[in-house]
């Protein structure tokens, strides 16, 4: 069967300044895709068949050279701090032009209809025009993929520029580098210079609906991941990166909704996207099966080597970056669920990943510990997304995903609280880092005792057991657990010296305190001020 023949938006591609010639390619399907990339030997296919790329200077996102354009649109309502950087319609205006004439000098371009958010009450079409065809595949895998009566009269609400090869005029344009990634509420545009890393494109789109669905729908956007068990409760796991979304949610006893973004209705919760990125590094075929097998036709690999001589990907070099990433359609992991759309969560689980071995491996949280957590957004970044970061280092993220948050995270936490709330929703907190000493000493939490700990949240086994607070963090922790070794329960058992434990407590308690000081003149509930950290000998403990 041949290829549906759709014209090309002639009209509204012209609109936006292109010159509109036979190298512009519409709407590909990925096998073209991917000959477009060999032939321009900008991939190379591994011996499972996915493609691999690479994406230059950038691995990882680069937040520093990320704008809003400050407008009518924006000034009163987008929260501008460091992640969400103001920058003039006139240099907005200047970047635009700057990467139409870029794109109008490649020698090809490659146009994608899309769109993002499986519950259709709240679709948005998305038109993504790319430099490279490896690009466009990245938009096919991640995106939602139209079938061809909607792509007939498609008409798109946002559209994507990306112009990787450009180098940006940095005084000319008002940025701080040549690269810029810019976002426009008014005239609905996503311009993307100088950086190949895909992630901008899934992560800038992410940024747009966490300020359109709170601000105008109600819906609470969330970083999360989420899947829906056999007997039809969903699960979500919020965390920043490199805590265990995408890991943690490919789960075959549970169907996947989606591994990063979703939304949060009165009545549903919904996945933004149509496909994953997870990460490669040190990928096993034994512990993450899913992921492993998502590597074939169609999947798009960064930043990996092969073995020496061979198509193999050695999955444990990571001399280009450790953040190497595939990406692939939803439906590439086995058991997914599409469309993506399941009931109001019944589990949340907040996940870290504590570079000080200090969090318990699991804990329930209450309603005020868990509002108390969520504003922290607390994890140890570790080497990976972002350009930069090469040892650990305490993080603090609001909502578990403050770059991408155009509205003060305020909003998003009130929305959540409420909803939790409401719907009764139980709240666990997973620390997939370090035990039985920090990074360096300890050891990383096994990735099989975490999914036994997760499985035993979801199927009640933990609704049974006894806990004991956390003095310090008062989170409530489980004596018992299935499969789990009852000494790994409770961190301070975990060290080698307890004394060495409750200093290093303390020093994350006072980064928590001195972190929540910013957001604690807001919060008028005593309920979350009473989740706060206490350190033992300054305050009560936790009863
Ligand atoms: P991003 O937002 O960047 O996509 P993410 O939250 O999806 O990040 P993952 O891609 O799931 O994060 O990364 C978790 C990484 O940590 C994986 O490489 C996984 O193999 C590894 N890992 C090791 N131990 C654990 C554990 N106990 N729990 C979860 N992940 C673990
Ligand atoms: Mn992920």
């Amino acid at each position: 069967m041949s290829a549906p023949v759709i014209a090309l938006p002639t009209d509204s591609l012209s609109r936006l300044g292109l010159r509109i010639s036979d190298t512009i390619h519409y709407q590909l399907p990925p096998d073209e895709l991917a000959l477009h990339c060999l032939h321009r030997k900008e991939a190379v296919r591994g011996d499972t068949g996915a493609l691999v790329i690479r994406t230059g200077a950038f691995t990882g996102r680069s937040p520093k050279d990320r704008y809003i354009v400050k407008d009518e649109v924006t000034t009163g309502s987008v929260h501008w701090n460091d992640f969400n950087q103001p920058i003039d319609p006139a240099h907005f205006h200047r970047i635009f032009t700057a990467v139409t004439t870029w794109l109008n000098k490649a020698p090809g371009l490659f146009v994608r209809d899309c769109c993002v958010c499986a519950d259709p009450r709240h679709r948005l079409n998305i038109r993504v025009i790319n430099e490279t065809p490896g690009g466009n595949l990245f938009a096919y895998n991640m995106f939602l993929r139209p079938g061809e009566e909607e792509l007939e009269d498609f008409h798109p609400d946002w559209q994507i520029l990306a112009a990787p090869g450009l180098t940006l005029n940095s005084t000319e344009c008002g940025t701080r580098s040549s690269t810029a990634i810019v976002i426009s509420f008014r005239h609905r545009l996503i311009v993307v210079a100088g950086t190949a890393y895909t992630g901008e494109i899934k992560k800038s789109v992410f940024s747009i609906l966490n300020f359109l669905l709170p601000r105008d729908r109600n819906v609470l956007s969330m970083h999360c991941s989420a899947n829906k068990g056999p007997k039809g409760d969903t699960a979500i796991f919020f965390g920043l990166s490199g805590t265990g979304k995408t890991t943690l949610s490919a789960d075959p006893g549970r169907r996947l909704i989606g591994d990063d973004e979703h939304g949060w209705t009165e009545d549903n919760i919904f996945n933004f996207e149509g496909g994953c990125y997870a990460k490669c590094i040190h990928l096993r075929e034994d512990k993450e099966p899913e992921i492993y097998h998502a590597i074939r036709p169609g999947a798009l690999v960064e930043n990996v080597k092969f073995y020496p001589g061979t198509d193999r990907i050695n999955f444990d070099d990571g001399s280009i970056t450790e953040n190497t990433r595939v990406s692939y359609p939803l439906s590439y992991i086995r058991n997914s669920l599409e469309p993506s759309v399941g009931p109001v969560p019944t589990n949340i689980f907040f996940l870290t990943c504590d570079a000080y071995g200090v969090l318990p491996p699991i804990s329930r949280l209450n309603p005020g510990q868990a509002m108390y957590q969520f504003i922290s957004g607390y994890t140890a970044k570790v080497a990976g997304t972002e350009t930069g970061i090469t040892e650990p280092k305490p993080t603090f993220s609001a909502c578990f995903g403050a770059p991408f948050l155009p509205l003060h995270p305020g909003r998003y936490a009130e929305l959540l609280g409420r909803k939790i709330k409401q719907h009764g929703v139980k709240v666990w907190m997973v620390n997939t880092g370090w035990s039985g000493g920090p990074y360096g000493q300890g050891s990383r939490i096994q990735l099989s005792y975490t999914r036994a700990m997760i499985t035993a949240a979801l199927d009640g086994a933990l609704d049974k057991v006894e806990y004991h607070p956390h003095p310090v963090f008062g989170m409530a922790m489980p004596t018992s657990c299935p499969g789990i070794p009852a000494e790994l329960l409770n961190p301070r058992n975990t060290w080698p010296s307890p004394t060495a434990y409750d200093e290093m407590a303390g020093h994350l308690a006072d980064w928590f305190t001195t972190n929540f000081r910013k957001y604690a003149e807001a919060i008028p509930s005593p309920e979350i001020h009473a989740a706060a950290p206490v350190r033992p000998g300054r305050n009560n403990a936790h009863p």
